[in-house]
């Protein structure tokens, strides 16, 4: 492990560490580095607009090797048959490996995707282990069903792996999602091709390599570098891949959809988009709290969270005091180098995404919503992608800020009278991933609650639980859940026997 404090280190620690780091660029297939058939693309670090490294870009030929090797791993080899504990001892040695490398992996992140390292290595890499170590000890808890049957037969309901699994993730939370989708496929007994965003294969590949040298056999977590429409759809149309599971866009949700539709009808499990809203009632417990919540909420990680909380709906007795708290810290959150373990916010992922981002701020002005923060980008001297943590009120319902996922730090404030009408507004949306609630009253949270549609609502607190409770949406955020007991659904198949005795 490297040195450093207690919380990884010195802004010269992780610039020093940045210059020395070794940047994977192969793909891993069949437990190997394969550098593919040459084509390659760049991965531009977004905290200077410099070129970080030359990763190799797979397509056809990339993927189907990459899915023979999974194949191969699923049919012939040990994997699938191994005792589960064993699978599972494998899954936890991973978990120890991501911990003894949290420094390098938390660097890779930051460098590739903008997020502050303190928050990579704190916050991202404390997940990856847990992930990785919560199925690992789920492997061997499994048991299977024997249902009462009339006396002259038997019958077993057992669950069978679904073979091999593709994975495709975005590069916001990079490895927390490829942990959130093979952790409990491998767990399953799956197999499993990865292939992260074209932004973010630095970390993926790194954590291939770990899982190697934690005893995973060849082929069974490869990790396949390049971008969506060759990479990601060469793995959608697959004949050889039994399940998909994405993360990232609606519009490329739909497109992993049409893959399976045209190919093998491979099952496909979506964790799409988000446009959260988070509900202040004048009798919330703190309201300090709740404005500082909402604050963090929508500025962490950039805004690039699927379930910020960008549209904040408020109680109009409570609108100027909570709207101007939040104001007031995006108007002191320190924006800079994600490398500055003092930095609360880092650039955001791409150039093109920041002009995405102000595309939204623009339409806010156009559609008549009044800004009350930021709104621009800064720090150009650094040639990074950085943009000022923006607030705008005044939001109307059917306004596109009030509709649109922003996938920035760019919130939206409504005002409401009535609970029923924040209800009615916060389900006015095509997304349903998450909500948050923030009341005193035991009977209001549980009846906002039920009204809500979302995957998860949050009481009193946003971005909170752990692996124990799923993950996902409903509506266009998608289908399925990550996270839980219930994430092996998407990677496992009923089999019933019946046995005449
Ligand atoms: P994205 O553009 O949809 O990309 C996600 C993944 O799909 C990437 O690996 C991407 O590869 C690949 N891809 C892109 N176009 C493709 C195509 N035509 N065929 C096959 N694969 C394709 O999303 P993103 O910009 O990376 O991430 C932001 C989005 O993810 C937001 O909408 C956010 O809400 C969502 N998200 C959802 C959750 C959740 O759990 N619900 C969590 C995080 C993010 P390339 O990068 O190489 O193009
Ligand atoms: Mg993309």
């Amino acid at each position: 492990m490297t040195g450093g404090t207690q919380h990884g280190g010195t802004y010269e620690d992780w610039q020093r560490r940045a210059r020395e780091l070794a940047l994977p660029t192969a793909h891993l297939i069949g437990g190997t580095q394969e550098p593919g058939g040459g084509a390659t693309f760049e991965v531009v670090s977004p905290r200077d607009g410099r070129v970080l490294a030359e990763v190799a870009a797979g397509g056809d030929a990339e993927a189907d090797a990459a899915v023979a090797a999974a194949r191969r791993a699923f049919d012939h080899g040990p994997w699938p048959r191994t005792a589960p504990a064993d699978r599972g001892r494998a899954l936890q040695r991973l978990a120890d490996l991501v911990e003894l490398h949290r420094d390098e992996l938390a660097l890779l992140i930051s460098l590739e995707m903008g997020k502050p390292v303190a928050e990579a290595r704190d916050i991202e890499l404390r997940a990856v282990a847990a992930t990785f170590r919560w199925y690992g000890q789920l492997a061997d808890k499994l048991v299977d069903e024997a249902p009462h049957t009339p006396g002259d037969a038997l019958a077993l309901v057992t669950r069978e792996p679904v073979g091999v699994v593709a994975a495709v993730v975005p590069w916001n939370f990079p490895l927390t999602m490829a942990a959130w989708k093979t952790a409990p496929a491998l767990a399953a007994g799956c197999t499993v091709v990865l292939k992260p965003a074209e932004q973010s294969p630095l970390s993926a590949l790194r954590l291939g390599a770990l899982a190697a040298e934690a005893g995973l056999p060849d082929g069974v977590l490869n990790v396949l570098a390049g971008q969506g429409p060759e990479a990601g759809r060469a793995l959608g149309r697959h004949p050889d891949v039994d399940a998909l599971a994405f993360t990232g866009s609606t519009g490329v949700g739909r497109h992993f959809l049409r893959y399976a539709a045209d190919s093998n009808l491979k099952r496909v499990w979506l964790e799409l988009g988000g446009k959260s809203p988070n509900i202040v009632l004048p009798d919330a417990p703190d309201l300090d709290r709740a404005a500082a919540t909402a604050a963090w909420g929508i500025f962490f990680n950039q805004g690039e969270m699927c379930t910020a909380p960008s549209r904040l709906l408020v109680h109009r007795a409570v609108a100027d005091r909570v709207v101007d708290a939040v104001v007031a810290r995006a108007r002191t959150l320190r924006v800079g180098d994600p490398l500055d373990p003092a930095t609360e916010m880092g650039p955001l992922v791409t150039a093109a995404h920041r002009e995405r981002v102000l595309g939204h701020v623009g339409a806010a002005h156009e559609d008549g919503a009044r800004l009350r923060a930021g709104g621009a980008a800064t720090l150009a001297e650094t040639g990074g992608h950085y943009l000022l943590p923006t607030v705008f009120d005044r939001v109307a319902a059917d306004s596109r800020l009030a509709r649109d996922e922003v996938f920035g730090p760019v919130l939206a404030v409504q005002v409401f009278d009535t609970p029923e009408e924040a209800v009615r507004l916060a389900n006015d949306s095509v997304y349903g991933l998450a909500a948050g609630l923030w009341t005193a009253d035991l009977s209001t949270a549980h009846r906002m609650s039920r009204a809500l549609r979302a995957g998860t609502v949050w009481v009193n607190c946003y971005e909170e639980g752990g692996l124990e409770v799923p993950f996902g949406g409903v509506k266009q955020s998608g289908h399925g859940r990550d996270k839980s007991a219930h994430a092996l659904d998407k990677y496992t198949d009923l089999k019933t026997t019946w046995i005449r005795l």
